[in-house]
């Protein structure tokens, strides 16, 4: 049996997610932004929380946890190099760790950029990614705590999973993410096609969640750095890419 997850809207615009193995019956959460619609999920769902699988300190991905662990007694698995600014961590995880969620297994991939150690969990036997804040669908993360070069290369690594990969992010700010994307490339196919979807799922009020990676590298603009065409578009044919990704990143910004 695969894995089964349950994708559901928390706070503002937060993504909660529940990752099942139904061969145990364990159940993990993709970090914990707030504690009653997880709850309410697992319920929905007849899942008892086993983990919690954390990406980053951030308040809007580990509020949850203090809650969720004196319901459940679940464990709690973070960014080694945040585990002192997050609560509650039982393990800690770094790059090529593996975790273990019933018989489901991730590698732990780091991705800083965002916040200094912030990790991925890819789940390469079932092809899912849960990425946090790193990357959005048409977007990425705001460069907080690491360097525009460090946030590149943790794209890159993201990019770099097999194209069926399902990315799980962190928000959906996907239409936003197009309107920004559109003024880099206003002619690219992909970008269109995304755009024609994301207005249908919206129009229903569904989730532009999970995407595919090979389709998300053919429409993102911030995983395009390295494309001499969407350089060349900004005035800055032949520049490094990382220049280019933090060209796009700060225009974002001010967007
Ligand atoms: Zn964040
Ligand atoms: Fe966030």
């Amino acid at each position: 049996m695969t894995a089964q997850i349950h994708l559901f809207p928390c706070r503002q615009d937060n993504f909660g997610v529940l990752l099942h193995d139904p061969a145990s019956g364990a159940t993990a959460a993709i970090d914990a932004p707030e504690a009653a619609p997880v709850e309410a999920a697992l319920k929905a769902k007849g899942w008892k929380l086993t983990d919690i699988l954390v990406t980053h300190h951030h308040a809007d991905h580990t509020d949850g946890i203090a809650a969720l662990k004196k319901a459940y007694q679940c464990r709690v698995v973070a960014p080694r190099a945040e585990a002192a600014r997050i609560a509650l961590v039982d393990e800690t995880v770094a790059e090529g760790d593996k975790v273990s969620v019933g018989k489901l297994t991730a590698n732990v991939i780091e991705t800083p950029g965002h916040t200094s150690g912030h990790i991925a969990y890819w789940f390469h036997g079932d092809k899912l990614a849960f990425v946090g804040d790193t990357l959005f669908s048409i977007g990425c993360g705001r460069v907080i705590e690491g360097t525009m070069e460090q946030m590149w290369r943790s794209l890159l690594k993201l990019r770099d999973l097999p194209d069926d990969t399902q990315i799980y992010f962190g928000h959906e700010y996907t239409e936003a993410n197009i309107r920004f994307a559109r003024t880099i490339e206003p002619n690219n196919k992909a970008l269109l096609a995304r755009e024609a979807e994301v207005k249908q799922l919206r129009a229903r009020n569904a989730p532009t969640c999970p995407v595919k990676i090979g389709d998300e590298k053919a429409a993102n603009c911030f995983l395009r750095a390295d494309n001499p065409e969407v350089a060349a578009s900004l005035g800055m044919a032949g520049k490094p890419a990382a220049q280019v990704f933090a060209e796009i990143r700060e225009r974002k910004n001010r967007f």
